[in-house]
């Protein structure tokens, strides 16, 4: 008598042995290899539903880059490199999701590594900017976290891992969504070890966190507790391998690293170079554009984080009529905001071309950069805002360059009684109906 042949899986066809147990259905049989696999493409399905849209069509590297120009005026190429590497990102996330079987068993696949971005810029450069827009276009969650405020985990302050509880939170609890999300973390220059450079507060303190968000990027399968989880219930395991990673800073000093390196020569060192330095205040952006990853190493971050942050995008410093134009032209400008808020009171603000201009220049004796603007514009409209609820009759509002600089007053345009809402006389009547 014949004995009947060994089960085997209806998927793979691996043959029923000691080790390799079978779980059998009505009509076949699973194994153990073909569940783990099963449950890898159902998770990607949630992924995939999540982000239908963008990954049907990722955005092409031009569609980004025009996206990004609708919010961030300058930084060309800044935004080219970002789209380009949004982009490629894209593109492992969409390979993950449709081919999740490939990715798993392929003994040839290229695993493409991640592009996590270093943006090195002066401060209101536009790095947050560029890095929230990014996730706006992707349509992911993200996360700002401030390096400075981050310990290694034991210490008292914000673990590296609470980052991705805040990740899951952005992304309402759905861990597939978030394990696909975009950390932002900014001030990274701060953490870097005091001794080839002179100015980081941090000691050894930075370097641990260096090496605790060096886990995270590497890509780790980290457990985390976000606050109000229930007793008993299953505390969440966040793969980090997919997140994308971008770190932002100042770096101030590091165009001494710089200097020092494209410039040797006894002329180039010490106090020789400062008036240089001063007068090319323009060019900080630029030199930065040469950085090296031994630069950075100078500068106190070790050569593990710097490797696994392949894309270094270097912002440059916003000139007089970039910032007129932030000023104006992105879609949520700060003038249309302002504007929008004294047309709720049925008031046309409206600024000279000079104004603007002269809005720029102060910000920039502020020395922080677009971010100037918003306390520019607050502080020369604050008395206006104060004062127009209480006016009638007042149809428009002008601001031009003496009331930017104080010589002057702005002026109302419309019927209103002056006197009465304006008791200092500051504000003066443009045409009085
Ligand atoms: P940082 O480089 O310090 O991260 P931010 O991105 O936070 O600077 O910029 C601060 C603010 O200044 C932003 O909210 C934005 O309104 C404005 N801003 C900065 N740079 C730009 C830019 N290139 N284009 C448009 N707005 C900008």
């Amino acid at each position: 008598m014949n004995t009947p042949p060994p089960h085997a899986c209806s998927f793979c066809g691996a043959v029923q042995g000691a080790d390799t147990p079978l779980i059998a259905g009505i009509d076949g049989h699973i194994c153990e290899a073909c569940v783990a696999l099963a449950h890898q493409v159902v998770t990607s399905w949630g992924r995939t539903r999540a982000l239908t849209g963008p990954l049907k069509a990722p955005p092409k590297p031009k569609e980004i880059k025009d996206h990004l120009d609708r919010y961030v005026i300058g930084q060309e190429t800044a935004k080219e490199c970002l789209a380009v590497a949004l982009y490629n990102h894209y593109k492992r996330l969409a390979a993950e999701a449709n081919h999740p079987r490939r990715v798993l068993d392929d003994p040839d696949r290229v695993e493409i590594d991640k592009s996590n971005i270093l943006m090195l810029g002066p401060s209101g450069t536009g790095k947050t900017l560029l890095a929230s827009t990014l996730a706006r276009i992707v349509g992911v969650p993200f996360v700002i976290a401030d390096a400075t405020t981050l310990t290694q985990a034991g210490y008292v302050g914000e673990d590296v891992e609470s980052i991705l509880a805040r990740l899951l939170d952005a992304a309402g609890g759905k861990r597939e969504l978030a394990e696909w999300g975009i950390v932002y973390i900014d001030e990274i220059d701060k953490l870097a070890r005091v001794g080839e450079s002179s100015h980081g507060t941090r000691d050894v303190s930075g370097e641990g966190v260096q090496q605790a968000l060096l886990k995270l990027v590497e890509g780790t399968q980290v457990k985390i507790s976000p606050k109000g989880r229930k007793e008993g219930s299953e505390i969440p395991v966040i793969d980090t391998r997919n997140i994308l990673f971008m770190v932002g800073g100042a770096f101030a000093g590091l165009e001494r690293v710089l200097r020092r390196r494209l410039e040797p020569g006894p002329s180039s060192i010490g106090f020789h170079t400062e008036p240089k330095a001063k007068s090319d205040a323009q060019g900080a952006g630029g030199i930065y554009a040469e950085t090296q990853p031994d630069d950075l190493r100078h500068f106190g971050l070790i050569p593990e984080f710097i490797g696994r942050f392949p894309v270094v995008v270097a912002l440059h410093d916003l000139d007089e009529a970039a910032l007129v134009r932030i000023l104006t032209e992105p879609r949520n400008a700060l003038v249309r905001q302002f504007q929008q808020l004294f047309l709720f009171e049925g008031v046309a603000l409206e600024f000279e071309p000079e104004a603007l201009t002269a809005i720029a220049r102060k910000a920039i004796a502020r020395g922080t950069g677009a971010r100037g603007l918003r306390s520019v514009l607050e502080g020369l409209l604050q008395r206006p805002m104060f004062e127009l609820p209480s006016m009638s009759g007042v149809t428009g509002c002008l601001v031009d360059e003496a009331a930017v600089s104080g010589e002057g007053a702005i002026r109302w345009q419309g019927t209103q009684d002056a006197d009465q809402a304006d008791p200092d006389g500051s504000l003066a009547l443009a045409d009085g109906g």
